[in-house]
């Protein structure tokens, strides 16, 4: 699963090494970064394709009418939590891997972002469901689920990182330089001793 952020972009590599056809899976819920997002995506891909990469693939599953208007407007400014988001996307691409014929799916899991819907239990448990509802072996991975951004952050340090995308406001298609997201970035870059070539926007960290 790609998002365009830097670690599922980092996975895309990591899976190469396991598997000799990978597919990067986008799935659109209808945020407002996700147009920026998808062009990163397809400017790392593109910089560094990878060996058995093929372009990706953009599944829809629009979240609004799960939420919504009047929440829909909370949702799309993070004041509203988007509980069981990451289960309606491996689900998603469940369905397409196994439409497909595809063995497993990767997402880009790390140590701080384990939450009730993404512990190890729950993802045994789903393997087991579409297993059983869908005669499929698909398996869920998590490669970098005990380790921290950084870390990951070091072991793509060779990859055109600067094309992946980590804004939550996004400024004409470019990183503000300015939220947390960025922020955080450009520190990962300067703690990790990579030169941090991502361009981000007039007066900020960059
Ligand atoms: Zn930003």
């Amino acid at each position: 699963m790609a998002s365009g952020g830097m670690i599922s972009s980092i996975l895309i590599h990591r899976m190469v090494y396991d598997y000799p056809r990978i597919v990067p899976v986008f799935v659109r819920g209808g945020l407002g970064t996700e147009e920026v997002e998808f062009s990163a995506l397809q400017r790392f891909l593109e910089a560094d394709p990878g060996h058995g990469v093929v372009d990706p693939v953009v599944l829809d599953q629009p979240l609004k009418s799960l939420f919504g208007d009047s929440e829909w407007e909370r949702v799309l400014s993070r004041q509203h939590p988007m509980r069981g988001r990451k289960l309606l996307m491996l689900t998603a691409a469940a369905f397409y891997c196994v439409e497909h014929g595809m063995d497993a799916v990767a997402f880009g899991l790390l140590r701080s972002d384990r939450s009730d819907e993404s512990s190890p239990e729950v993802l045994k448990t789903l393997e087991s469901c579409f297993r059983m509802a869908l005669g499929w072996p698909l398996q869920i991975l998590t490669p970098y689920a005990g380790a921290s951004d950084m870390q990951v952050m070091r072991r793509g340090r060779d990859l055109p990182l600067h094309h992946t995308f980590s804004c939550t406001v996004p400024v004409d298609g470019l990183h503000c330089g300015e939220c947390e997201n960025c922020l955080r970035r450009h520190r990962n870059f300067e703690k990790s001793g990579i030169e941090d070539r991502t361009i981000y926007g007039p007066g900020s960290v960059g």
